[in-house]
């Protein structure tokens, strides 16, 4: 007798919501203490001076941090989204610039580019990795291209080599999103830390977090003052600073880290290799226990990088499966699968940039290229991300939840049993 499946009035797998994830320790509660005592908690002042680039937590975070990641500067701010907007202010970009950007991403990314009065243009996507393909990259590339702006994905390294080839040919910077992927590793080091500008967030459900809170990472001396200026009132301080003479993009923020967050990140930075190891424990118990069902791929990880497991992504061949994926996420979620997505992003559909409407109602930034050029977004500029979006990507946010063995076994026998019983799927 085969199980009802709960969507249908049976009993779900997992009865009981499986336990959040929780990664705050006596370490971190220890660093909040030392810091409230020391009655500081930010020592930032929008100045020139001593204050300029933080207090000691900031400076020993970003310390601990570059060391990690082997980079010669980390920069904290008070977000990723932060961060990113100072990346794109960093490079230089004239307003009505193009970069070109993946449309399966947080809209974080795209909009760093707009923030700056840049254009934001969508290449298409690998449909395995869910990352930027460098060849529709390439189709993409224009006179009036500065930068190319790849996302890392889910938890793997983008093919920087091919986009730093192409960087390369065409005279543009490489900025990367590495929200997702801190601690994910390339043969060439950490993934993120080989573009011109990488980063990673620190916020809630990312593999390391202090409430709100990014990490900058560059090589580049230059880049890294912009960054810093950016962060903190730039403006106001560039006419003091001896070195910073190029004043574009000067235009600051307060993009600073608190003492309390850089001290908790301070901490998680150190627990960083651990988390990454036991999510990819999940992954490997997911693809062992998935392995043979019908119709469904499981994550594609490419040479070039290693996996850390933000989403476990999948790809369903629903036409052989004969059901909807969105009926099959249905059936999962009824089992009690936390985390299960049935769609991620298509930046390039949302209404901002269909209808060209972001500073005002007259079209601005892209009527600064009004008669030049006609940037098309919507269906059927991506297709790859529209069809995955559409019709055949399957998430699972394991980023969630804790995910012992026996959770995750849950969760592959709520699987196997939506699968046993696709045929009721079909027929209802
Ligand atoms: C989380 C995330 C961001 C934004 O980071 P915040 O720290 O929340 O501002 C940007 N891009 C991607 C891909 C993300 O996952």
């Amino acid at each position: 007798m085969i199980q009802k499946l709960a969507l249908h009035g049976g009993h779900p797998v997992i009865a009981q919501p499986l336990e959040g994830f929780k990664s705050m320790g006596a370490e971190e509660e220890a660093a909040v203490v030392r810091v409230v005592r020391s009655g500081i908690l930010s020592a930032y002042i929008g100045a020139p001076g001593e204050g300029f680039m933080g207090g000691v937590e900031v400076k020993s975070f970003e310390a601990k941090a570059a060391h990690k990641f082997g980079v010669k500067h980390a920069i904290a701010v008070n977000s990723w989204t932060s961060g990113l907007i100072a990346a794109v202010g960093a490079i230089g970009v004239e307003p009505g610039d193009e970069i070109i950007t993946t449309p399966w991403t947080m809209s974080a990314t795209a909009m760093a580019i707009l923030h700056w009065n840049a254009i934001p243009v969508f290449a298409d996507i690998d449909r395995a990795t869910f990352n930027l393909n460098p060849e529709s990259v390439r189709r993409n590339i224009t006179p009036r291209t500065r930068a190319i702006l790849a996302a890392d994905i889910f938890g793997q390294s983008a093919d920087m080599d091919g986009l730093r080839a192409i960087a390369d040919e065409y005279n543009l910077k490489l900025l990367t999103d590495t929200a997702q992927a801190p601690g994910s590793m390339r043969s060439d080091g950490y993934t993120g830390t080989k573009a011109d500008i990488g980063g990673f967030s620190l916020n809630y459900h990312k593999h390391i977090h202090c409430g709100e809170g990014g990490i900058l990472v560059t090589n580049d001396d230059q880049i890294a003052e912009r960054l810093c200026l950016i962060r903190n009132h730039a403006e106001s301080v560039v006419p003091a600073s001896s070195s910073a003479k190029d004043l574009a993009n000067m235009i600051g923020y307060n993009f600073r880290m608190g003492e309390l967050e850089a001290a908790i990140a301070s901490e998680q930075l150190d627990k960083l290799e651990e988390r990454v190891r036991d999510r990819q424990r999940v992954a490997a118990e997911l693809d062992a226990g998935l392995i043979g069902l019908e119709g469904l791929a499981t994550p594609y990880v490419p040479p070039y990088t290693d996996h850390v497991y933000y989403v476990y992504g999948m790809v369903l061949d629903t036409e052989k499966l004969g059901v909807s994926r969105d009926r099959i996420g249905d059936a999962l979620r009824s089992e009690g699968v936390p985390g299960v997505s049935t769609a991620y992003q298509n930046i390039h559909r949302l209404p901002l940039f269909m209808q060209k409407i972001a500073y005002g109602t007259q079209g601005f930034p892209w009527s600064l290229r009004a008669g030049e050029r006609d940037f098309a977004y919507g269906v059927g500029t991506c297709p790859v991300a529209e069809e995955l979006q559409d019709r055949s990507y399957l998430g699972l946010a394991i980023c969630m939840n804790q995910l012992p063995s026996a959770d995750v076994a849950q969760i592959v026998e709520a699987f196997h049993k939506v699968w046993r019983n696709m045929e009721t799927l079909r027929s209802r």
